[in-house]
């Protein structure tokens, strides 16, 4: 038996087992089929069904699409808005300016979709081929053999109490090992963190870099709803050294998808993302659109955007990265749904070679990263590199090399560096307070209206699967020198600080937790660790 095994679990075999049902998983299942049918692919879905965790913009590039479905308009893919209008506009508190669309950020052949509907339909194609997916079961443990090479997942313990004890509904997790495990959990990937760690994948990268992306699905009145445009901003209601804007994208169903996405090196521990984001549709230009309309989904997402430079090492014994868990989105496109596809059908492509014929179990994939540096993915998140870091400097420069790397500065050898987010905050006396208007309840909410309208479901009686390191760090250093800045940065109101005085207690409502990692990202002091609930919590989103 297996160094992880534990004999009152069950156990699966399978040739590969996959974490994750977003468009990089589901590729990857395809691409295996579609290579070997006899293959015996098992992807794993902490959501209560496939789409229930999936939160995108999104503008999607059909690229790979097209490479992995010739067919998909035949088939009834949900692709079916093809953008039409391209705006980006500069933003003052009052007045808002037209600029050209960068280059990377024009849309023509794209399509407004919705991405939880499209790895709906990708889980049914994936299906049909033969691939056994199982939502509603979270990978809460990497399982190893006595040689340190994995050698598949177990799902969580279901049934555990509040406080660690067995309920009547206990059910042991089960095992499902593969010779290969392909890790597909997309930004931040909870057992991703722990492979990189163990595996020491990024000892020749930067440090991974984040965003946190706050979205409203929005009905409004037919005179403001002009399918197939897409609007980007820049400007109010950052400040010129916060990175980030907004997204609006004007989708069927008079929908239009309304987001607003923060770079997580801010420095400023009293900004509040989700606030942003409510202030940003008051805008006398975007406000319009909204009224007379009504909101009708609501989710929140981290996602990558260190680029090439932060990607770790994609292979380790018996296992491999793709899509977003890697780090594959390019930030200036703000499109990572074409690069997740692209990357799991690369790991497909590599893998097939070598659990041939029984093979494979427990050895490493090189072929996946070389397949990848020949593949026009690699191309492409090379010629952007610079773009991302050349905005640590504040928005204006950001936006002059931007330019200069687009002509052609991409070309001379040098690469720019990343830094971890966490450690750009600065102490809260040393930052300006940035105050934020009370919710209207009309254009603007609050933090807990807005998680209701997720979905939003956990099983009360489990522990908690937000873990502190250190559960003192929070009052006696986060709140003194960053006023805590969980109580702002959580899109889901999850944190908070009672009491007063030498009472003060933090509280952590793990239940309003939508999953998007931002805690683990930010928190200044590392101290807070976000495992995987019991399968099936989390968030219920629509058509994110
Ligand atoms: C606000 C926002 C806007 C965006 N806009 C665009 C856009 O306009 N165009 C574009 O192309 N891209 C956009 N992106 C990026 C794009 O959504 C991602 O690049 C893409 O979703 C990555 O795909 P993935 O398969 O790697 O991960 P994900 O889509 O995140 O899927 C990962 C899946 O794995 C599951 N999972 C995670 N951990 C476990 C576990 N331990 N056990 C079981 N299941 C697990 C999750 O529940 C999820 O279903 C946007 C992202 C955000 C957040
Ligand atoms: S608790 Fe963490 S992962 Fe959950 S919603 Fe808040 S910031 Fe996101």
């Amino acid at each position: 038996m297996a160094d992880s095994a534990r004999s009152d679990r069950e156990s699966m075999e399978y040739d590969v087992v996959i974490v994750g049902a977003g468009p990089a998983g589901l590729a990857c299942a395809i691409r295996l089929k579609q290579m070997t049918p006899d293959i015996n692919v098992c992807v794993l879905e902490k959501g209560s069904e496939v789409g229930a965790h999936i939160m995108s913009g999104a503008a999607f590039e059909p690229r790979s699409l097209n490479e992995l479905i010739p067919e998909w308009k035949e088939k009834g893919a949900p692709v079916s808005v093809a953008i039409k209008e391209d705006h980006f506009m500069f933003l003052t508190a009052t007045k808002a300016f037209r600029l050209p669309t960068p280059p990377q950020m024009r849309n023509h052949g794209n399509y407004i979709i919705s991405l939880g509907n499209l790895v709906r339909w990708l889980g049914q194609q994936a299906e049909a081929m033969g691939v056994e997916i199982y939502p509603g079961f979270a990978a809460a443990e990497v399982l190893y053999n006595d040689e340190g090479a994995v050698v598949g997942v177990a799902t969580g313990d279901m049934g555990i109490g509040k406080n660690g004890e067995k309920t009547d509904q206990y059910q042991p997790g089960m095992e499902l090992r593969a010779r290969q495990t392909v890790f597909a959990e997309g930004c931040h990937g909870s057992l991703t963190k722990t492979l990189i760690k163990k595996y020491d994948l990024r000892k020749d990268a930067c440090p991974q870099t984040y965003a946190i992306g706050v979205k409203e699905i929005w009905e409004v009145k037919p005179e403001q709803h002009h399918e197939g445009r897409v609007i980007h901003s820049i400007g109010w209601p950052l400040d010129t050294q916060t990175y980030g804007g907004s997204f609006l994208y004007h989708a069927e169903n008079r929908q239009v998808y309304v987001g607003y996405v923060i770079g997580l090196d801010y420095k400023n521990p009293s900004l509040f993302p989700f606030g942003e984001m409510q202030r940003f549709k008051t805008h006398p230009v975007i406000r319009k659109t909204f009224e007379g309309g009504r909101r009708v989904a609501y989710g929140a997402r981290a996602l990558v955007e260190g680029g090439l430079q932060s990607l770790p090492k994609l292979s380790f014994p018996g296992g491999l990265l793709i899509g977003d868990t890697a780090g594959f989105l390019n930030v200036p496109k703000i499109k990572g749904n074409h690069a997740a596809i692209k990357s799991g059908m690369l790991a497909a492509e590599a893998l097939v070679p070598l659990v041939a014929n029984g093979g494979g179990a427990g050895a490493e994939c090189i072929a996946y990263a070389d397949g990848l540096k020949k593949s026009w993915l690699w191309q492409e998140l090379y010629k952007v590199r610079n773009i991302r870091p050349g905005f640590h400097h504040g928005l204006w420069l950001g936006l002059i090399n931007a330019a200069f790397q687009t002509i052609g500065g991409w070309r001379l050898p040098f690469t720019l560096k990343n830094h971890a987010d966490f450690a750009q905050l600065k102490k809260a006396k040393d930052s300006p307070k940035i105050e934020y208007p009370k919710p209207d309840n009309i254009l603007t909410f609050d933090r807990l209206t807005s998680v209701a309208l997720s979905g939003t479901m956990h099983e009360e009686n489990q522990p908690s699967h937000l873990k502190l390191k250190d559960p003192a760090i929070p009052i006696q250093s986060n709140l003194p020198l960053y006023d805590e800045p969980a109580q702002r940065y959580c899109p889901a109101a999850v944190y908070e600080v009672v009491g007063e005085g030498t009472e003060k207690r933090f509280v952590i409502n793990a239940q309003n937790c939508v999953h998007c990692k931002t805690c683990d990202i930010k928190d200044p002091a590392q101290n807070i660790d976000w495992t995987v609930p019991q399968g099936g919590g989390g968030p219920n989103y629509p058509n994110m």
